[in-house]
């Protein structure tokens, strides 16, 4: 049994699972270190509500310091962890007050990942990623100051995402991808071209299976276009970054905790013994799909956060596997995405209701004789479900059967 746990990250999975040790009746000090410096928020609108302007951040925070009071859970802003030894339990951290190391019982690692950025092109003014409220704002005040012509790199979701809102905005985008189509890492070449057209017929100018060159400069070291490896020059006054994101590991190496694209946990969310992992940080065993996966969206940072606090708590005997059905939605002009399991380029598909044509319908999924996957474009019904039919174990065969009831 643990008696005090130090969460690392003080984002979505970290204040989750700091509220979710409570409500489990943990009564023991809960101490959330986060290197940012703002009280946890939730960053889906940073690319959405935030990026139009619509919202603020009052609006997108996911506590307040009155509820951390409540749940007398200490929140240490402006801090990081810088090294951890699992032997001694130390945790190096440096923060406002300095440097120091503490002696942890139970750990939380929820330290989430950042945005990759493109080689080259720091201190190169007007280029930008999308991750944090900072980003998001100084995006925002580009826009606001008069930039027009906007290159945003990568199509995937950040890419898709802000190439929409700033069009919405009467933005120029052009969108460049070094996949042959939009969002290839998570969905199917009929769909991910089908989700680019969404954004040619909003007047995106949309390239995919080209990479970036190079960027060119003003004298004072400003964006002045952006170079594809075809020879193609796009001018752009703002350049938006989205290819991917790494896992912000660093500070574990060498800790004596596996570390391999992620913090390496069992099936039950368990990196060593009273160490978990939770979100975009963690890769563990998903036994329901028989995979090892790192997954990067919401949901799965809240539950996972749940789950890996409980963990901590539990006595082995009790343990069962963190099997849940990975699940997204993305919100592009007046399109919602919403995608459900593992679906692969080869499975077995079927279009359930609507049509690709209309931009409005739901598609399954089956691998193996099992549903493994569902996919709408304003559908939510649809999507919801059939992720619970995937949640009951249904048969490829069951749900084709009963596609139209
Ligand atoms: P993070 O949110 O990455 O938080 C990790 C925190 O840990 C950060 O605050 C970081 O500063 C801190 N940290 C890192 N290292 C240290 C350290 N050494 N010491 C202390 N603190 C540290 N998902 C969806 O499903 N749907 C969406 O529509 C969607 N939209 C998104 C839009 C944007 C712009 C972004 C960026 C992400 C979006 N996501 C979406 C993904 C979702 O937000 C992430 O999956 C989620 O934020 C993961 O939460 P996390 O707490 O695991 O990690
Ligand atoms: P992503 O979804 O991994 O997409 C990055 C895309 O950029 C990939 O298609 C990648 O192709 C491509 N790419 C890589 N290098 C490139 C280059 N040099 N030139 C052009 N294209 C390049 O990552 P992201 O869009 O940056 O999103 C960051 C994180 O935020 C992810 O964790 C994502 O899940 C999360 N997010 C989620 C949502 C959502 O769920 N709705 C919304 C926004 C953000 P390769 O595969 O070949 O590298």
């Amino acid at each position: 049994m643990v008696d005090s746990i130090t969460i690392v990250g003080a984002s979505l999975a970290g204040i989750r699972g700091a509220e979710a040790l409570r409500k489990a009746d943990f009564g023991g000090a809960i101490s959330l270190v986060g290197g940012e410096a703002h009280l946890p928020y939730d960053r889906p609108p940073l690319s959405k509500q935030v990026l139009a302007g619509e919202w603020d951040f009052d609006r997108i925070q996911l506590t307040s310091q009155e509820k951390l009071d409540e749940l007398d859970i200490e929140l240490r802003l402006n801090t990081s962890a810088t090294g951890f030894d699992l032997a001694s339990r130390e945790l190096s951290i440096t923060g406002p007050d300095g440097d120091h190391t503490e002696t942890v019982d139970g750990l939380l690692i929820a330290c989430g990942a950042r945005a990759r950025t493109l080689p080259g092109t720091d201190g190169v003014a007007g280029v930008h990623v999308l991750r944090t409220s900072d980003d998001a704002t100084a995006i925002t005040a580009a826009v606001d100051a008069g930039a027009q012509r906007v290159v945003v790199i990568g199509a995937g979701f950040i890419g898709a995402e802000v190439a929409a809102t700033l069009r919405t905005k009467g933005v120029d985008v052009a969108l460049i991808e070094s996949m042959a189509y939009p969002m290839a890492r998570v969905l199917r070449e009929d769909i991910g071209t089908l989700c680019g057209q969404v954004q040619i017929d909003q007047g995106v100018d949309l390239r995919c299976g080209v990479g970036v060159e190079r960027l060119t400069t003003t004298a004072d070291q400003r964006v002045a276009s952006v170079v594809l490896r075809d020879g193609t020059e796009i001018p752009a006054d703002l350049v938006v970054v989205g290819i991917g994101v790494i896992p912000n590991t660093e500070w574990l190496e060498g800790s004596g905790l596996t570390i391999d694209n992620g913090v390496v946990c069992d099936s039950t969310c368990l990196a060593a013994p009273g160490v978990t992992a939770a979100g975009d940080i963690a890769r563990w065993n998903n036994v329901r799909f028989d995979e090892v996966m790192r997954v990067e969206h919401w949901e799965n940072a809240v539950d996972q956060a749940g789950f890996a606090a409980r963990r901590l708590l539990a006595s082995d005997a009790d343990v069962v596997d963190y099997q849940p059905i990975p699940w997204f939605w993305s919100d592009q002009y007046d399109r919602k995405i919403q995608m459900a399991g593992r679906p692969r380029a080869t499975d077995d598909a079927m279009v359930v209701t609507g049509s690709m044509e209309e931009r409005r319908f739901a598609v399954i999924f089956g691998r193996d004789g099992e549903l493994s996957g569902v996919f709408g474009m304003n559908r939510p019904r649809h999507v919801m479900q059939y992720r619970m039919r995937i949640e009951e174990g249904m048969t490829w065969d069951e749900a084709v059967a009963t596609a139209d009831a």
